[in-house]
């Protein structure tokens, strides 16, 4: 009994180091590119994602199995198999795409909703800032309405993948987020979030803290 005890304890108070991440946004935002960039530090040539990629990353001793799922509409039905255990989303948009925009948004959002994905943490990557046109931060946090989020801790990132820029900020904030969460067995009641000082609301709808501003404009 002790020992059953025991164990039941150390499941819940270990710190993980250890947490899943699934890629998500529509066909051709940059979602393959950002993985292999992260995974093996190089551009790589891509082709349409049929099904998943999945990738080990490491980022300071933080395990982060990263699953790709491709963003065809005929693949986007199926994301959901994928969510169970979810710790967190790396949702990438195409900052300069503005024909999928309504689609991507609405995507978006239906992700809120969803029963596992519940007390994930969202990394929206504005990808594809090199290019001329590409929206900023502020104007994608306005058109998609994160700030009005009040269910998950988000946090935006500008990049380029085809550059190589950004993303690494934006894996450095997941990573120390989850370490945060895993050390204080952060629970998966999103309403507890409110229990913790760090991830207070206020702060969460802070700009200052959501955001990291663009590093290429
Ligand atoms: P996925 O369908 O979301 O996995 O998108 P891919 O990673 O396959 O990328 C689709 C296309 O966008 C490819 O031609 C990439 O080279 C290109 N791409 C990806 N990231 C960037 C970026 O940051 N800037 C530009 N200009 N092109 C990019």
């Amino acid at each position: 009994m002790g020992f059953i005890l025991s164990k039941i304890i150390e499941f819940f108070t270990k710190s993980r180091n250890n947490f899943k991440i699934i890629i998500l946004g529509m066909q051709n935002a940059g979602k393959t590119t950002i993985l292999y960039r992260l995974s093996l530090g190089t551009l790589v040539k891509t082709t349409p994602t049929i099904g998943s990629n999945v990738e080990e990353l490491t980022y300071n001793n933080v395990k982060l199995q990263a699953w790709d799922l491709g963003g065809q509409e005929s693949t986007r039905s199926v994301w959901d198999v994928y969510y169970m255990n979810t710790d967190a989303i790396v949702y990438v948009i195409d900052s300069h795409d503005d024909e999928n925009f309504e689609e991507s948004k609405a995507q978006f959002h239906k992700l809120l909703s969803h029963p596992n994905l519940k007390s994930t943490l969202i990394v929206i990557f504005a990808n594809k800032q090199d290019l001329p046109g590409a929206k900023t931060v502020d104007k994608l946090i306005h058109d998609y309405e994160f700030d009005k989020i009040q269910s998950h801790i988000w946090h935006i990132q500008s990049c380029s993948a085809l550059k190589g820029e950004g993303m690494i900020t934006g894996i450095k904030w997941l990573s120390e987020q989850l370490v945060f969460r895993g050390k204080n067995n952060f629970p998966n009641n999103p309403y507890l979030v409110n229990d913790k000082e760090m991830l207070k609301p206020s702060k969460i709808h802070d700009k200052k803290y959501c955001l990291s501003q663009g590093l290429l404009r």
